[in-house]
Order: structure tokens, then sequence, then C-alpha cells
């Protein structure tokens, strides 16, 4: 099945329904949406003379013709190829090149910036600025104004999206994603996330180049409606205003922007309005983090492990598990990154796949529906990755004996210290509980002595300091003596890649390195 007809159901069955809201305001009821798609879709098809499976890629800050440009390939049978917005224009030109893009849509700003850079790339036509509201392009406009097609008939394991990671280490490679796997990960957002009233929304405050664009999927399937920021990108007076004009707002956050709208939120005395879910994942979130952010929002959340190679579908940590404060393991669970999804197995296994019993670490593999078909272009990495017919996710993590999965760290970000393994996450749950703490981060730095050395990289709230001897105490209160950090360096900001993720890799150097962190 080919995931446009999701879109062509909705808009079949409510031509007037509010398929895209700008800020406050609608942009596109369904019936518009849909006939924007057919006609771009016929556009691809025929001016762009682009055949079954080839590529387009999508390089855009967040707008409304996003999810036009989305809909649009699968409808014309083609792939996309969402590419985040930040990237230097050096590795979009890689991704363009690796993926074996035809075409580029991209927002006005970012056509320009990469203009020059797509110069000598096999295959690749041209980039098409698309219409913003701000910016009127003449040729988008006339694109998804001409002659519709019929949806192009799709199998499941046809590619739908190629999801390129976001790369911590090494080149980004592109996970294939078919639209059986994009279905899956639809269908288990109603039976594992939340459910969708037609009148809800989907607020896109994180990059809809990643999840929070996944998220389309399952809200265009309910009917619901796209909220598109006007600024396109994440700011959180825009974003806490939003919660007061629409119903039913749920949105996908990385925890530093949930941490960010609490902190705003809190300043400002904003309720939260009409905030129904707030979806969070993408990186650790420290139970303090949590509990500070369920004080200010109340019991909204919903937790979600997952990687682009089962996009959003790994574990969840259900709402229902955030609100049983009465539970014997209320807070064990608080820590944890839920259950399996309902359309995938997990396991933990050790180094020759085997499955480790309850409560031992191992890697996390996971085999269903959500996962990929591969990476593009890369079998050696896929064969790898997908070894045993497993995905092997390179996350550590244990199951208790209630299916309840505990993440510790990336298996190349355990610290090993006098011979004992130390997982970062429960240092820096501990350095995350003193009030002083903004942001804090642990890496290992080489050691004479005892192999690799803890050391903490602390963030102090802005009019706030602490002393290393305070962190410390605390740590002695929490973790074992053998995992405090023997250095803590306070810096301004943790480096982050493009999606906010914490950077160790860096971080490692700098630790090596004290003069790069000042
Ligand atoms: P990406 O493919 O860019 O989405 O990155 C996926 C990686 O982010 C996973 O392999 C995990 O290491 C991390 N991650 C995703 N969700 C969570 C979560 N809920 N808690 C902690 N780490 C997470």
């Amino acid at each position: 099945m080919n995931l446009a007809q999701l879109l062509h159901r909705a808009a079949a069955a409510d031509h007037e329904a509010p398929a895209i809201a700008l800020g406050p305001r609608t942009h596109a009821t369904y019936g518009t949406l849909a006939g924007r798609v057919a006609a771009l879709a016929g556009a691809l098809r025929t001016r762009f003379d682009l055949h079954d499976g080839e590529r387009v890629a999508l390089l855009m800050t967040n707008t409304p013709a996003f999810v036009e440009v989305l809909f649009a390939c699968w409808h014309a049978g083609l792939v996309a190829v969402p590419v985040n917005a930040k990237l230097h224009p050096q590795e979009v030109r890689y991704i363009l090149d690796h993926s074996g893009a035809r075409l580029c849509f991209a927002t006005p700003a970012l056509a320009d910036a990469i203009a020059a850079h797509t110069a000598g790339l096999a295959g690749f036509e041209t980039i098409v600025p698309v219409s913003t509201a701000t910016a009127p392009s003449h040729e988008y406009h006339h694109l998804v104004s001409g002659a519709a097609i019929p949806v192009v008939p799709r199998a499941d394991d046809d590619l739908a999206w190629l999801f390129y990671t976001s790369g911590t280490t090494g080149r980004p490679k592109g996970a294939m994603l078919s639209h059986r796997n994009l279905r899956a990960m639809t269908l288990s957002y109603f039976a594992d996330v939340d459910a969708i009233a037609p009148d809800d929304c989907i607020l896109h405050a994180a990059p809809m180049s990643h999840g929070s664009g996944l998220y389309i999927l399952p809200h265009v399937a309910a009917g619901a409606r796209q909220v598109i920021p006007e600024s396109g990108h994440f700011d959180p007076d825009e974003i806490l205003s939003l919660f007061q004009h629409h119903q039913g707002v749920g949105m996908f956050a990385a925890p530093t922007m949930v941490k960010r709208l609490v902190e705003r939120a809190v300043e400002t005395g904003a309720g939260p309005g009409n905030l129904k879910t707030i979806v969070y994942g993408g990186g650790p979130m420290y139970v303090e983090d949590l509990k500070r952010a369920m004080a200010c929002f109340g019991d909204r959340f919903v937790q979600i492990y997952g990687q682009g190679e089962s996009p959003m579908t790994i574990t969840v940590l259900g709402r229902a598990d955030h609100t049983r404060r009465d539970h014997p393991r209320y807070q064990a669970r608080l820590g944890s990154v839920g259950r399996a999804h309902s359309v995938v197995e997990v396991r933990v296994a050790d180094a020759h796949d085997r499955t480790r019993p309850p409560d031992e670490l191992g890697e996390i593999l996971v085999r269903g529906d959500a996962v990929m078909h591969g990476y593009w272009n890369d079998a050696e990495a896929s064969a790898r990755t997908l070894r045993g017919g497993w995905l092997h996710t390179g996350d550590m993590g244990a199951f208790d004996a209630d299916g309840y999965l505990t993440l510790k760290d990336r298996s190349k970000d355990v610290i090993i210290s006098g011979g004992a393994n130390i997982y970062p996450r429960e240092v820096e749950e501990a350095l995350s509980s003193h009030p002083a703490v903004l942001e804090c981060a642990v890496v290992g730095r080489p050691d004479p002595q005892w192999g690799e050395a803890v050391v903490a990289f602390v963030v102090t709230r802005p009019g706030h300091t602490v002393a290393a001897a305070d962190l410390d105490a605390l740590c002695l209160t929490r973790i074992a003596r053998f995992k405090r950090p023997r250095d803590y360096r306070f810096v301004e900001r943790l480096p982050k890649n493009n999606y906010g993720k914490v950077l160790k890799t860096e971080l490692r150097t700098w630790a090596a390195h004290p003069a790069d962190a000042e």
C-alpha cells in the first residue's frame, strides 16, 4: 500500500477539514492539500520525468511545503530524502550525491546556500525553491497547480523515505524505510503512544526532517492538523503561545527542548493551555528533569525510544507509566524507556547475540515491521547491523522482569575505569539532580593508572554556581564511589549536533586537551 493513500482517504472523508495551520491560522484544508499533492506528483513524473523509486531531496526549515513534497513523492512512486536544514552545504552535497537524488526542494534561503555546491553531481537536475509564507516561488506555484495524476501503486517493501542518520561519528548513513516500515510506525502510534481525534493537531516544534516529520503520518491518518510555527524553528515563546491557539495539541520534542520549554514556562508563568501530549525521546531524559516537566505541564508525557533504523519505534513509556505514582516500581519506570512497541520484538543480547536474562546488560536488538531494510548503497554496514535478522542498535540496556527497558549508553560511550564499567548516564542522572546544574555530560579520559578516568562537563543555570566539592558530595549520596568524576569542567555550553544530541566524541577531545574547553 502506498502511504499517499492515507492523505487521499482523509481528504475524501472531509474536504473542508483543516490539514495544515501556519502559526495560529489555517493554511490548507485536506481537499486543497490533496489536490496540490496530486498535481505536484504529476509534475514530478511528467515535467521532470522521474521514474518509480527515484530519489527527491527535501531541504527545508519547517514549512507547509514539506508536507506537500513528502506526500507528492509517495503519490508519484518516488523516495523522499529529507535532509536536516542545519547541515553544512558540503554535508548536504554528500547526501545528495550518496542518495543519487535527482531534485532537491528547498526553502529559499537554503536553496541559495547550496546552489554553488551542487555542480557536478551525477544525475542531479535542479534545486526547486518552494513557496513560503514570505517568499512565493512562481515555479513551485506552477508545479502544484498543474495536471493531477492517480496515485502510483507501491508494494509494501518499496522504499518511501531515506532517513540519513545524524552521524555523531563518521559519515551519515541512509536508513532505507519502506511503506511497510512507516505504516507500522503509524499504527504503533495509535496502539502505544496516543489517540488522535480529527480536531487534534501536531505542533512541529522539532525538525520535520526527523522525528516530528515522521509523526506527520499518524496525524494525517487520523485526519488531524499539522501546525507549523511561523518562525520555522523552535522558539519556546511561540510554542507556548500556540498551546493556547489550537485544540488537542501533541508534539514531539527532544529532552533538551522540553527543558527549554519548561524553563520558559516557569519564567513567564505560561500554562499548558490545550497541550495534550508531549512525546519526548531521541536522547536521555533525566528523571529530575522529567519530574520538573510534569510539575510544570502536568501528566501529559509519553517517552519513545527509537532510531532512524527503527523510526520512533523501539520502546515506549506510556502516559499511564508516568502517572501511576503509587506503583512500587514507579521511580525505576520513570528512569526507563518503557516496553517494546507492539509492532516490534526487542531483546537484550550478549556479544554472540544470545538473549541475556532480566537485569543483565547487553546490546539492544530489534526485529519487526518497523525495522529498516538496510543502509542505502552500503551492503557491508547493512549486513553488519542487521546480522541474524535483528537490528543491532549499538545501544546498551537491560530489561527488568516486567519488560521495562533501561537504556544505559551507546557501547562506545561506556567508560572502563580500573576494570569496571561505568555508564555515563548514571553519573549524569546524579549530577542533574543538583538544582544549580542546567546540563551535564560525562565522558572518559585516558588515564595511565585507571585506563580511563571519569570527567564531567557541567553547565550551570544562569546566575547559579556550584563547587566541584558539592557535586562530589552529591555523587557520594547517589552512586558508587568509583563512578564519581575525577575531574569537573564547568563550561558555557555542551557541544551538540544539529538535532541537539550531545557530541561525546568532541567532549572526549575536550577532556583529553583541557585548553579546548576554555
Ligand atoms: P537517531 O537515529 O538520530 O534518531 O538517534 C537514535 C539514538 O538516539 C538511539 O540509538 C539512542 O542512542 C538515542 N535515543 C533515542 N531515543 C532515546 C531515549 N528515549 N532515551 C535515550 N536515548 C535515546
